[in-house]
């Protein structure tokens, strides 16, 4: 099969045009194909014809909507498809949805097909405009450098973000794959009927992608919790990247190639999305819907910059407040990198509070240019919670008001800032308002919800990585955990321990550490089972959660248990007696049983990956490829991954990642990467940003100057770095921050350990 990608600067390659997004046009495209075949483009066919001297046939497709040359795409295929009709209610009429795969693949495609129905029906409500093209087709393809391209009429998806096999799929994969759904379509109106004048504002498409596609799981699949799950999954990670001075503001100029492919990163993607979710928290989700349906329909087919879309929500903001000015207050957010961290300090009279707003970032000594017109002050909607409950009324912090004040009754025990962190900012409290908050927690009434539990979790210790707050008081708060039941803190808590875990691997307080999240995760632990019994989604999800993290803390029932399960589903694999272990456990049942696995073990677990066709279960099982202890496996896997046969080339960066991410194949890696870089860079080439991330990801736990000055001289080695220039710098003042890390933090932590780490 052939398949096209152009996004963002590929399309000259394939025809003559001016390859930039506000140059739209529309096209009129005939494919030349083999008789068995099908041809596929953005528009429906409207004539075959048949070539006898070729053989071929000819295939026309109708003339394009005008449309951005990155959003073209051609597909000859041998695939096949099934199909569901769309109906768009009283907005626009009933259209067809295919859905494509390979063939004997065809029966994992119902549940990407009920998704992208319930999907593009839901957007056609909530824009309230028409789908504008007369058919949509999705495919997935077998080896995609992507994991799925937006083309309009024609989305192009990674088969693992597509394919569901509904036995042995887990509850992650099908959320990986409806997200991915979910994300591409919303591109249909907001990206490809309105698009980006200059690619300087790609979040407009990304960040805005990426908050609709957790609004519409949340629609079309409440129980998911897609909305809670937004702050872990993409707000809580991006607020590391975008404390560093290595972050970039939401618009950024761009110019190269290289520059552009590099924009679509975390910022443009995670921070976009969650300026839009407080933009909408701030504004209300009525009125935020229909400010962005109004610009859909302002702007269609046309090409818009960052203040287009404010104005569209201008007049239902100013119903709201109406001394403010939405492109100021957003501006604070968008034109400048960073954000700022929320100081709650006790007031001048009993029970009241001031607010002031300063800069965060991980380093504390860290200089900087003052080089944003803002000065890195911020226009900040303040909520809060207390004893009674939400207060209703939203408060501004302006960027240049010294502070705000709060006044609470004599009955409110206790204050906490950013509802359910719909702000995009941290929050530190007085030291004494902090114990109040920890006897809060520990009082397990759950008048704090778990979206704030894990911001307090999340929060408090970011503070004390930043030195703001001591660590024995964010070591504290995770004592509260032994009543915690919830998913959203749990993740944020194994977010924490990994973070610890990583900087304490090779000091003696390691042991300490383990021992005090054995005691932590115990209640929790014997609360859950290991039998292949289906749970509800986010009970399951739960569940997974936390025998993983019971595993990764060493607990020895939870190590005994996952080495027995997986070396007897290895040994009767395949026989009449073979073992079922319940789809959203396998992943970490087949990584952490290999962890301790013999090279005969790994070769069988090898093989087993060949054979297995399903997309998803390769997934998992190549995964665990990467996980044991010993180094002579790795490096075999390392030499054998290079060979396409074994790992497809959408899936050796990955693996290189994995093996890296073994504390025994991070040297290994690192070493290879640097002696065979050219020929990295010969087979996924320099404006490959996938390529770059690579770097960071491989050094991430580094922390000593001798790790630092190898990184240094790689890089005056290869100094061209492409699309990896500021994954480059991220490596490097992540790995600064690392050093420090030692010096300031290690000896306070390891004490706190030594002391508590028994009941
Ligand atoms: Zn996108």
């Amino acid at each position: 099969m052939v398949a096209s990608k152009f996004q963002p600067t590929y399309a000259r390659q394939a025809y003559p045009c001016f390859d930039e997004p506000d140059f739209k046009a529309t096209y009129d495209v005939t494919l030349w194909k083999p008789v068995t075949y099908v041809a596929l483009s953005n528009m429906n066919e409207i004539s075959k014809t048949h070539d006898d001297e070729s053989n071929m046939d000819i295939v026309t497709f109708a003339t394009s909507v005008p449309m951005s040359t990155y959003l073209t795409c051609f597909v000859v295929c041998d695939f096949d498809n099934k199909e569901v009709q769309i109906d768009s209610g009283e907005v626009g009429s009933k259209f067809t949805l295919r859905s494509y795969a390979q063939k004997h693949e065809l029966h994992r495609i119902n549940f990407a097909q009920d998704i992208g129905k319930r999907a593009t029906e839901y957007y056609i409500r909530y824009y309230e405009v028409p789908f504008p093209l007369p058919k949509l087709d999705m495919i997935a393809i077998p080896d995609y450098v992507s994991g799925a391209t937006e083309h309009w009429g024609l989305v192009t998806y990674r088969e693992t973000s597509f394919l569901i096999d509904e036995d042995s799929s887990s509850a992650t994969n099908k959320m990986n794959v409806a997200n991915t759904i979910c994300h591409e379509l919303a591109h249909m109106w907001f990206g490809n009927l309105v698009t980006m004048k200059w690619w300087d504002d790609v979040w407009l498409n990304e960040g805005f992608a990426t908050y609709m596609q957790v609004k519409a799981l949340d629609n079309i699949e409440p129980s998911w919790k897609m909305l809670d799950q937004f702050l872990t999954k993409t707000l809580h990670p991006v607020l590391v990247t975008d404390a560093r001075l290595s972050s970039h503001p939401i618009v950024q100029t761009v110019a190269t190639p290289d520059q552009i492919t590099a924009i679509f990163d975390g910022i443009s993607y995670s921070k976009g999305a969650s300026i839009l979710r407080m933009l909408e928290g701030f504004t209300g989700p009525e009125n935020f819907r229909l400010g962005v349906s109004d610009y859909l329909k302002k702007y269609k087919y046309g090409n818009t910059v960052t203040i287009d879309l404010l104005s569209c929500l201008d007049p239902y903001f100013k119903q709201l407040y109406p001394d403010l000015n939405i492109t100021y207050v957003m501006d604070t957010w968008t034109r400048q990198m960073g954000y700022p961290v929320i100081n709650v300090k006790l007031g001048d009279e009993p029970n009241s509070y001031f607010i002031t707003q300063s800069r965060f970032l991980y380093d504390p000594d860290a200089v900087y240019a003052n080089d944003s017109k803002f000065n890195y002050r911020w226009y900040v909607p303040i909520t809060y919670t207390t004893t009674n409950g939400v207060h209703e009324q939203l408060l501004w912090l302006s960027d240049t008001a010294e502070n705000i004040k709060i006044k609470l009754n004599d009955d409110e025990k206790w204050l906490k800032v950013n509802n359910n962190q719909t702000g995009y900012y941290r929050v530190n409290y007085a030291l004494s308002m902090w114990q109040t908050l920890i006897e809060q927690l520990k009082s397990k009434n759950n008048q704090i919800t778990a979206a704030d539990r894990s911001q307090l979790l999340d929060d408090v210790f970011a503070l004390a990585e930043a030195r703001t707050v001591p660590y024995h008081l964010a070591l504290n708060l995770t004592s509260y955990l032994l009543v915690e039941n919830d998913l959203l803190p749990w993740e944020t808590a194994t977010f924490i321990y990994g973070n610890l875990k990583s900087k304490l691997l090779n000091s003696l307080a390691y042991y300490n550490l383990q021992k005090y999240f054995q005691r932590l995760i115990l209640p929790i632990y014997v609360k859950q089972n290991w039998s292949a019994q289906d749970l509800p989604v986010i009970d399951s999800l739960l569940r997974t959660q936390i025998l993983t993290l019971a595993v990764r803390v060493e607990l020895p029932d939870a190590e005994e248990r996952v080495k027995s399960l997986f070396l007897s589903w290895l040994q009767k694999k395949d026989t009449p007696e073979e073992i079922t272990i319940h789809q959203d456990l396998r992943d970490m049942v087949y990584f952490y049983g290999m962890k301790s696995s013999s090279p005969a073990d790994w070769d069988r677990l090898f093989q087993i990956y060949l054979k297995e066709d399903d997309v998803q279960e390769k997934l998992k099982l190549r995964k665990a490829l990467s996980a044991p202890r010993d180094t002579t496996i790795l490096r075999k896997f390392l030499i054998l991954a290079w060979d396409e046969t074994n790992i497809r080339s959408q899936d050796y960066l990955t693996v290189l990642m994995q093996i890296s991410a073994n504390p025994s194949g991070t040297a290994l890696v690192w070493d290879d990467v640097r002696s065979r870089w050219p020929q990295l860079v010969d087979r996924f080439t320099l404006n490959s940003r996938y390529l770059g991330n690579v770097i960071p990801s491989i050094t991430s736990t580094f922390n000593t100057d001798l790790k630092y000055k190898e990184m240094e001289a790689f890089f005056t080695q290869y100094p061209d770095a492409g699309a990896g220039e500021s994954s480059r710098q991220r490596a490097l003042e992540n790995v600064r921050n690392n050093i420090r890390w030692n010096t300031y933090n290690l000896p306070g932590v390891a004490s706190w350990l030594q002391a508590n780490h028994r009941a």
